[in-house]
């Protein structure tokens, strides 16, 4: 049996990285997914790829920082399918920078996109699983909520406070027989991670032998990795995983090298 057999999940940010290969897995594992994100193109191509390989999913688009389109995201799935068993709250970005350099426009991009981006799909989507009665939500958290890096002041605090949310949402929908879990991924190799290699490193070479030294792993993670995590949190296999962090790190957080 399919591990998400029969279950329809909303995935945000799915046209890429972490996003898109869970929307993959999960639709293997015989979910129906919603496959969001802000890029029409990329989004459309995750659908393709899921169809292509005989799974179900469907593309709609929505700025998860705006009340109005998430409303309406949500109001389309209710109308198609009348349930959410599964959101995943995975779209983000990164924030480079020490703090008295960050540009105010800068922070509020980033805590904009990674905060309010996981409040508002989960404002929605919360009431219809609380008249089901059923629901996993999935909060993209990060390692870096639990240690310090350099010159990611904005990105950690954004993270943090993710941490925190998922912890104060699972008490109060605890009742309806929600779950709310996050996840905290180390260093992924996504076009995210690629990006910030490239605008912060001249030899690519250095710079991955520089965020290996983090960790304990000889590999950097892939979106795979985190894709596995999300479908066991998202399983019904998870049932007694409550408010948790589960930690995709190669090692970061609890490991020393040295
Ligand atoms: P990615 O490849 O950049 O994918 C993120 C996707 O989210 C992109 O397709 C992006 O679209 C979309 N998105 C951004 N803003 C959005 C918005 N306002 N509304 C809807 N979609 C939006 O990134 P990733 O590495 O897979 O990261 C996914 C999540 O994991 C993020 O929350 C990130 O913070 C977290 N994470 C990543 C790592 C890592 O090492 N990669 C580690 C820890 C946590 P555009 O490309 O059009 O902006």
């Amino acid at each position: 049996m399919a591990r998400l057999a029969n279950k329809i999940a909303l995935i945000t940010g799915a046209g890429s990285g972490i996003g898109q290969s869970s929307a993959l897995l999960f639709a293997k594992e015989g979910a129906t997914v919603v496959v969001n994100d802000l890029d029409a193109v990329k989004a459309e191509e995750t659908v393709r790829l899921i169809e292509q390989s005989g799974g179900e999913a469907i593309f709609i688009g929505a700025d998860v920082t705006n009340p109005e389109q998430v409303a309406e995201m949500v109001e389309a799935i209710k109308a198609r399918y009348n349930r959410i068993d599964i959101l995943f709250n995975n779209a983000g970005i990164s924030g480079v920078g020490v703090l008295h350099e960050i540009e105010p426009e800068a922070w509020d991009r980033v805590i904009n996109v990674n905060i309010r981006g996981v409040f508002l799909p989960s404002k929605y989507v919360l009431p219809l699983m609380m008249e089901q009665r059923s629901g996993s939500i999935i909060n993209m958290s990060s390692c870096i909520a639990e240690i310090g890096l350099a010159k990611r002041a904005s990105y950690a605090a954004t993270k943090g406070a993710v941490l925190a949310l998922t912890k104060s949402m699972q008490v109060d929908y605890a009742p309806y027989n929600i779950r709310v879990n996050a996840l905290l991924p180390g260093t992924i190799l996504t076009p995210f991670v690629e990006n910030y290699l490239r605008t912060s490193y001249d030899d690519p070479e250095i710079a991955i032998a520089s965020l290996k030294t983090r960790q304990l792993s000889g590999d950097l993670g892939r979106p795979d990795d985190v894709a596995q995590a999300a479908l066991f949190l998202a399983s019904d296999e998870a049932k007694f995983m409550m408010g948790s962090p589960l930690y995709i790190d190669g090692g970061v957080t609890f490991g020393k090298n040295a």
